[in-house]
């Protein structure tokens, strides 16, 4: 089995986030964790790519819509349909122009639990009721409720690869295999070498 330092998961900062010029503070939260960038580009994304990229995984249209309508049900609200599909495919139209709407950073983040930890530091899908601390949390406003009447997507700054077999499927959507680069850096060998060694020489 491959050690774990190899993990690699897909983070876009989406249209918004570019405009709120938190490119940078995105950046950070990653880098200080002790990820290290292994791809990066800016690219005005096709109506094409982000319906190819949102439906790599068949399980994905039932699980946002399922989530949707669990969000509304915890607040006593009614979802704006009962059907997760039909919650799903309205979704993935509104994402179509919320995605396309200007440029976005993409970029594969390399480390131990890559997968896990961008989606902890990155925060919940609605960023209302995203943790404190979390870049969703932390940096925006954005709700169900708002997105829904407005009949848009949430504007939540961030993708992150939800799964490591979602990130699989979805570093190679975005990268060809030569864009992602295998290198080292100093610190890896303190976060990953089973013996520190050298330190006092
Ligand atoms: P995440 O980005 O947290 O993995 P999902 O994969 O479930 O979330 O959904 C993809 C994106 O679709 C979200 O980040 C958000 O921008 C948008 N979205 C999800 N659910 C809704 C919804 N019910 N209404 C509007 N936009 C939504
Ligand atoms: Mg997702």
């Amino acid at each position: 089995m491959a050690h774990p330092k190899t993990e690699r998961t897909l983070v876009i900062v989406k249209p918004d986030g570019i405009q709120r010029a938190l490119i940078g503070e995105i950046v950070k939260r990653y880098e200080r964790l002790g990820l290290k960038l292994a791809a990066i580009k800016m690219l005005v994304p096709t109506e094409e790519m982000i319906e190819g990229h949102y439906l790599l995984d068949p399980n994905w249209k039932k699980n946002v819509g399922a989530k949707a309508i669990e969000s509304y049900e915890k607040k006593d609200e009614t979802p704006p349909s009962s059907d997760p599909i039909e919650v799903a495919n309205l979704v993935v139209e509104r994402l179509k122009k919320y995605m396309t709407s200007g440029p976005v950073i993409a970029m594969v983040w390399e480390g131990a639990h890559a997968v896990e930890l961008v989606r902890k530091i990155t925060g919940g899908t609605e960023p209302r009721s995203a943790g404190i601390g979390t870049i969703r949390g932390d940096f925006v406003v954005d709700s169900y409720q708002m997105a829904d009447s407005d009949n848009r997507a949430i504007r939540n700054l961030i993708h992150a690869s939800g799964s490591v077999p979602e990130a699989e499927m979805e570093i190679p959507h975005w990268f060809s295999p030569k864009e992602v680069i295998n290198y080292r850096v100093p610190h890896e060998a303190t976060l990953y070498d089973a013996d520190i060694k050298s330190i006092l020489g």
